[in-house]
């Protein structure tokens, strides 16, 4: 039992560990980024040949199968949105994390582990 205990110290101090540090949950957006360059259609233009007008960014989101938003993001808006992208992996690997976790500590059948709420609000 004392093992366990030890086990369960070092699991709770892990879940600490990844539960701090996270950016603002606000700030999260799910999506990819996408770089296009666009063909104008004039026979005479130079992206008639050679490169096409661009780049232009955008963020792509499958909401349903088959179904996705795009939104063409300014220069101002392309920080922003990789920002944000980033973000969503760090919140959702953390969420992996701390779930895998959890799951051990549910296995060792840990009483305390209940009555941990007040020790990760920040
Ligand atoms: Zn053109």
């Amino acid at each position: 039992m004392r093992k366990n205990n030890g086990r369960a110290k070092k699991l709770f101090e892990r879940r600490e560990i990844l539960a701090s540090g996270l950016p603002a949950f606000a700030e999260i957006v799910r999506g990819s980024l996408v770089t296009r360059y666009r063909r104008c259609g004039k026979p005479s233009c130079h992206c008639a040949q050679g490169e096409g007008h661009g780049p232009a960014h955008y963020l792509v989101v499958t909401l349903q199968p088959g179904k996705t938003e795009q939104i063409l993001l300014s220069e101002e808006m392309l920080p922003v949105a990789q920002q944000f992208l980033d973000n969503y992996k760090r919140w959702w690997a953390a969420a992996e994390k701390v779930s895998a976790v959890n799951r051990r500590l549910l296995r060792l059948r840990v009483p305390a582990l209940g009555k941990s709420r007040r020790n990760t609000s920040h």
